[in-house]
């Protein structure tokens, strides 16, 4: 029976992000639950909502002590002439699909934002949605109840156009304040002495900004990979220094773009690799990833991150085991955000619903630790303990669609195994392709069938490859080479 609204339990989601924005659907679409987004910015969309001209300023309320960036310049992470680096097919929820018609396969950030807006609109998710009001303290109501034992949170806001603030109560709360807030860093010898400029990613706005300077990134991943193709068009030089486990591999990089060895040292005029190649400089950009931090979350919720990287007891990362009404949507690294943050929020919800039972506090407890045993004893850094597998994020969407499975919505995700076969096969290409592989196109055939068009790299030919689910959910994946169809 339905539950009338003043008997709903009511949610706090924490941020209007892709993840919250889903989570505040799902939440509205069950009989038992209520709830609602806040937003600190003065739109939803997440990272997705970029504008460089319009600053943000966060509440500065959680800014001070050490452990959180002092910066409360909190600029998103975007960049302009930002295109995604996942095919479209792969950004979207399960009930809302792109405008096929003229789509890029990578298209850009403003489309993304497009289709998030399309969402919030079509399942009128607007009358539960606060802007501009930041959550400043979260806190659970009886702090001494006993671990395990599920209760309410006390969430205090910062509205900050009328900059007050104020305090609700709530009898669960989501987090989805995303992952890419806080630059992580670990200082680098000499770094204090550069006389060019040197900044985190987060910072990098536009190429042309860099327009025939020498660029020297620190590190490999989807952000230096992106940068090297931007930064190519109009910095004189790009140098990639990375010690990357997949070793030096970026693959057919534009001529005045290379990788090379791990930085030891900065110096005045630029920075000296492990084997002493010493490399002049104009520009140095700290591709070193996001620190993971909850300032808003009070010690006595017992949260603590470990190296600002991973959150002990988040049961299928996810649910706080000492107080199951905290669930975190989307930590996990490496997948396909928008399918597993909409699995991740619907298992949360259907937890706080009762419909899938949990397991005791001690038996999930004890998963945990067998877990984090088993990455100890592979000695997993702890970048990669919220990401499923150790390779790059193949393992991770058939991980969420078995627990998709295991709490009975199985039927929505009917086409998983086309959409890991995309993931691998495309995703795949950043490395080793990079300079091509947005120049890969996948076109949707019809509700079974994808096609997808691989540029020609490396002396391979261009490639057509069928994607075709079968009646009995298993997939069919056919190849031919072909004249090159992508140009
Ligand atoms: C440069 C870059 C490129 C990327 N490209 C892709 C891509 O091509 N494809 C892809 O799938 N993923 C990509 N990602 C990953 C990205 O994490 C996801 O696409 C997606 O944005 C995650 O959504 P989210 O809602 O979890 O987090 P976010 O998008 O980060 O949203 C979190 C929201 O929470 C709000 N918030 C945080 N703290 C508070 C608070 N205290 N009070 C109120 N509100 C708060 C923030 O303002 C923000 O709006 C990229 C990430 C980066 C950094």
């Amino acid at each position: 029976m339905a539950e009338s609204a003043s008997q709903k339990k009511n949610v706090c989601i924490v941020g209007g992000g892709p993840s919250g924005i889903v989570s505040l659907k799902r939440i509205l679409e069950t009989s038992s639950l209520t709830g609602k987004i806040i937003e600190q910015k003065s739109d939803i969309g997440g990272i997705w909502n970029y504008n460089r001209d319009k600053k943000f300023t966060a509440s500065t309320r959680n800014m001070s002590g050490d452990t959180v960036s002092p910066d409360p310049e909190n600029t998103t992470t975007m960049y302009d002439d930002l295109r995604t680096n996942i095919p479209y097919p792969l950004m979207a929820f399960v009930d809302h699909k792109y405008q096929e018609e003229n789509m890029s396969t990578y298209p850009a950030q403003s489309k993304v934002f497009e289709y998030l807006q399309s969402y919030a609109k079509r399942f009128n998710l607007w009358p539960n949605i606060q802007l501009n009001t930041s959550i400043v303290d979260i806190r659970p109501d009886n702090p001494s109840a006993p671990e395990g034992q599920a209760g309410k949170w006390i969430v205090e806001t910062h509205d900050l156009k009328t900059d007050t603030f104020s305090t609700d109560i709530y009898d669960a709360v989501l987090i989805c304040a995303g992952k890419h807030s806080y630059p992580y860093q670990s200082p680098i010898e000499g770094q204090e002495t550069f006389k060019g400029s040197i900044f985190h990613t987060k910072y990098y706005k536009s190429a042309q900004d860099f327009k025939g300077k020498q660029v020297v990134l620190i590190g490999f991943g989807l952000s230096s990979a992106d940068l090297t193709l931007q930064l190519a068009e109009t910095a004189e030089k790009v140098t990639v220094c990375h010690k990357s486990p997949f070793g030096a591999n970026f693959g057919l990089v534009p001529m005045n773009c290379r990788e090379t060895n791990e930085v030891k040292r900065i110096t005045e005029n630029g920075v000296i690799t492990l084997d002493d190649e010493v490399i002049p400089c104009d520009a140095i950009i700290l591709c070193t990833g996001y620190a993971v931090k909850y300032p808003f979350l009070h010690e006595s919720c017992g949260i603590s991150v470990v190296k600002e990287k991973y959150i002990p007891h988040l049961y299928n990362m996810s649910i706080f085991t000492k107080r199951p009404t905290l669930c975190f949507v989307n930590v996990c690294y490496r997948s396909a955000e928008f399918i597993t943050a909409e699995i991740q929020a619907r298992y949360a919800i259907s937890c706080l619903e009762g419909k899938t039972k949990l397991p005791t506090y001690e038996e999930m407890e004890a998963a945990l630790k067998e877990d984090e045993a088993e990455k100890e004893r592979k000695d997993l850094p702890l970048t990669l303990w919220f990401q499923v597998g150790e390779s790059f994020g193949t393992e991770a969407l058939p991980h969420f669609f078995k627990l998709a499975e295991k709490i009975g919505i199985g039927e929505d995700y009917k086409n998983g195994p086309l959409l890991t076969q995309m993931y691998i096969l495309l995703v795949g290409r950043l490395v080793g392709h990079l300079a091509v592989y947005r120049q890969d196109k996948v076109r949707k055939i019809n509700e079974n069938t994808w096609e997808l068009i691989m540029a020609p790299s490396s002396g391979k030919k261009a490639e057509r490859i069928m994607l075709t689910m079968n009646p009995d959910n298993t997939l069919t994946t056919t190849k031919e080479e072909i004249e090159d169809e992508t140009k």
